[in-house]
């Protein structure tokens, strides 16, 4: 272990207590996505304190601070997600909005202050070549789409912090992204280093349009809104044998209106639904099918489905562990650790799949927590593996990216093709919906 590792570990273990106080706060007090103000504020005020200027309300709540480092060279950012998810079962939700850290986030956000704090400690910036933005960014869970209509009333156009970020600059200037969560696939080891795949998603929401008659007496005046919706999930369903294995297509649903009166053929329904898959191409093959399917079973009982496309996530394009992730592992010798390898799939969405499409990503998961993501039973049970681990993990990868000229930096850059420059990302969303 070299000198500035070795500063690294000790600034954050000087401050265990602020850090695990942090998370605990943090975690007491969840809000929804693109609303965390108050969470915002906690991390704005914690880089304030490593002697950092952030900037605020980036994409509604984001937080941002450049550390320089002792040469010029590439900026990482060092990502943390700033949402809860809406878990009101959950025993730490917020009573205010049923929202809780059942998804980790927390965990992030203290890695980030962690990390903050280390790599601004004196004697470890100026080992840096190149800078590293510390960027808390809002809203990764998906925002339901009635909130959705109504920030972009308030200016926010794309649907998920990191895709808004993109449009609005954010990341601009950001040549690679550091991120971490809790472990999204089950995994033994105390770290996962590298990308796994992550399925996309796109949403949709499918009026369908019947007509309305007395139940009872006139059902044949009617058309059957509810019965059309029925068909279109049966059509959905049997497309399965239609889809890859490799593709790791979901679509799953809910009604969210089925009818006005029990007494009365149901007029309008409104199903909404996620269709994932693996990649692009087979997400557009998966959407395409799921729009035949609902609109050909509404015709074939004289109903029109009117289908309304929205923004969901892309894909993550996996990646194996960046050489810089093996040596900060290798100077945590007390935690386990294993590599993404090809295969790993998680059907899970997250916006990191947009940024993976333009920059290239470092990711690694960690544990110390139990229970199932976005349930009531999701919490931490270990504080240093869940919050103290990634904290040091986020600092080494961006001391071991950025020392030395920048060599490893600039390998993991070089080896990146991006599947989208910002302009062309940004034309790609808009023709979404
Ligand atoms: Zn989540
Ligand atoms: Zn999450």
């Amino acid at each position: 272990m070299d000198a500035v590792e070795q500063k690294i570990l000790a600034a954050v273990d000087a401050q265990r207590e602020t850090l695990l106080a942090f998370a605990q706060d943090i975690g007491a007090h969840a809000e929804p996505g693109f609303f965390e103000t108050r969470t915002a504020a906690r991390v704005a005020e914690l880089l304030r304190g490593c002697g950092l200027s952030p900037q605020t309300g980036l994409a509604r709540t984001g937080v941002k601070a450049v550390l320089q480092g002792g040469t010029p060279g590439p900026c990482a950012a060092v990502i943390g997600e700033l949402d809860g998810i809406l878990c009101p079962a959950h025993p730490a939700a917020n009573p205010e909005n049923g929202v809780a850290h059942a998804c980790g986030h927390n965990a992030q956000l203290t890695a980030l202050v962690g990390a903050a704090l280390a790599l601004s400690a004196p004697g470890v910036a100026e080992a840096l070549s190149g800078s590293v933005a510390f960027f808390a960014v809002p809203a990764e869970e998906y925002v339901p789409i009635g909130t959705r209509q109504a920030l972009q009333k308030q200016g926010v156009e794309f649907c998920c912090g990191k895709s808004e970020l993109l449009r609005t600059g954010g990341f601009d200037g950001v040549d690679l992204a550091l991120t971490t969560h809790v472990h999204m696939i089950p995994c033994e080891s105390d770290l996962l280093l590298g990308n796994v795949a992550c399925n996309g998603f796109t949403s949709k929401t499918v009026v369908f349009h019947g007509k309305a008659a007395h139940a009872a007496t006139a059902p044949h005046a009617g058309v059957n809104a509810l019965n059309a919706a029925a068909l279109a999930l049966n059509a959905v369903g049997l497309l399965r044998e239609t889809f890859r294995e490799c593709d790791t297509v979901r679509i799953h649903t809910n009604i969210r209106e089925g009818g006005a009166a029990l007494n009365v053929v149901p007029e309008t329904v409104v199903m909404e639904a996620m269709v994932r898959a693996a990649t692009l191409e087979a997400l557009d093959d998966a959407a395409r099918k799921f729009d035949r399917a609902c609109t050909h079973a509404a015709e074939a009982l004289g109903a029109h489905a009117e289908i309304l496309t929205y923004q969901g996530y892309m894909p993550v394009r996996p990646a194996p562990a960046d050489p810089a992730l093996l040596a900060a592992a290798a100077a945590l010798p007390g935690l386990s650790a294993q590599c993404a390898e090809p295969g790993m799939q998680n059907i899970a969405s997250t916006d990191v799949g947009d940024l993976s499409q333009v920059i290239p990503v470092v990711n690694f998961t960690h544990g110390g927590t139990a229970g199932a993501l976005h349930s009531a039973d999701f919490a931490v049970t270990d504080v240093d593996k869940a919050y103290i681990a990634p904290a040091k993990m986020m600092a080494l990868t961006a001391y071991h990216l950025l020392k030395d000229g920048a060599v490893l930096a600039r390998r993991t850059m070089d080896g990146f093709t991006p599947v989208f420059t910002r302009e062309s990302y940004i034309e790609t969303v808009r023709r979404q919906g």
